[in-house]
């Protein structure tokens, strides 16, 4: 078994760290292998792998796409083909449908007399969202948490909640596809679909999804067990990761306890051991 955690975010999305500080807590961990795995962005890929085999820790290159359809879906893609041009095309035309929507979410907040410093929610490495401009009204005291923010006002029953123009969960699975990567279902007790969730994967099945993250921290061991069933049913890869954003109760690199088997050791071209 290998051990690793293939879920992580940077400050090149909704994370607070850099790369590089979220491999070494990997290494700290003593994990095998790592994935920082942004929002809708590769951009920081590269410096991952590179610094990955400066310190000798197997970093797959990772994205965690996010979808609608009913309900939010992520679709996490790995070792799929960052530097293509096509790809990154793609990708760019997310990040400009993001920042409309965030436009229209700060005007949506300015009418209910919330003014957010804009200079703070504009920086061009990051891949801003709604997780930038709660943390930024917890800063300027409108609310008292990044939970109230998104109960009240940015989560898809919030006062200000705009709905995001978005990839199907199908055509994030084709995209990972086209350009080489191996497209897992992120997170599956996060839509509470229940019954519904094998029909999700029946029908991503089709378009190539090839995993499921199965180890997670919000994860039961029952839902834990009942997610490698379907893992084993469907043929699919048993993926897992911690979601790490940043230090909280609870949420730490590696804290999913994530391991790899042989065939997924495989799929991703790690070394099993
Ligand atoms: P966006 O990518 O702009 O749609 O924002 C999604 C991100 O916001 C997620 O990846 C989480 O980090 C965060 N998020 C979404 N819903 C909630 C919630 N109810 N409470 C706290 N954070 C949330
Ligand atoms: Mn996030
Ligand atoms: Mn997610
Ligand atoms: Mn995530």
């Amino acid at each position: 078994m290998l051990k690793c955690d293939l879920h992580n975010h940077s400050v090149y999305s909704d994370g607070l760290f850099t790369p590089a500080e979220v491999i070494d807590m990997a290494i700290a961990k003593g994990l095998d292998a790592v994935a920082i795995s942004d929002h809708d962005t590769v951009r920081g890929v590269k410096e991952a792998v590179e610094y990955g085999k400066s310190k000798n820790i197997k970093v797959i290159p990772a994205i965690e796409i996010s979808t609608f359809a009913n309900n939010e879906i992520h679709i996490l893609g790995y070792n799929i083909d960052y530097e293509n041009p096509e790809f990154l095309q793609v990708v760019e035309n997310v990040k400009s449908m993001r920042r409309s929507r965030n436009e229209r979410i700060l005007n949506k907040l300015e009418e209910m007399k919330i003014k957010l410093d804009r200079s703070a929610l504009d920086n061009d490495h990051s891949n801003i969202g709604r997780m930038h401009i709660a943390r930024e009204m917890v800063a300027e005291g409108y609310t008292k948490d990044i939970n109230e923010a998104f109960d009240i006002y940015l989560g898809t029953n919030g006062v200000c909640h705009i709905d995001a123009v978005r990839l199907k969960p199908y055509e994030a699975v084709k995209l990972i596809k086209r350009y080489g990567g191996v497209p897992v279902l992120a997170h599956p007790q996060r839509y509470y679909l229940e019954n519904v969730l094998e029909s999700l994967i029946e029908g991503l099945l089709r378009y190539g999804l090839e995993g499921i993250e199965v180890y997670y921290p919000k994860h039961t061991k029952e839902q834990r067990d009942h997610y490698l069933q379907l893992a084993e049913k469907y043929d699919l890869i048993a993926t897992g990761g911690s979601d790490f954003h940043t230090h909280k109760p609870n949420c730490e690199v590696g804290i999913a306890n994530a391991v790899l088997d042989e065939k997924a050791c495989k799929k991703l071209g790690l070394e099993y051991k």
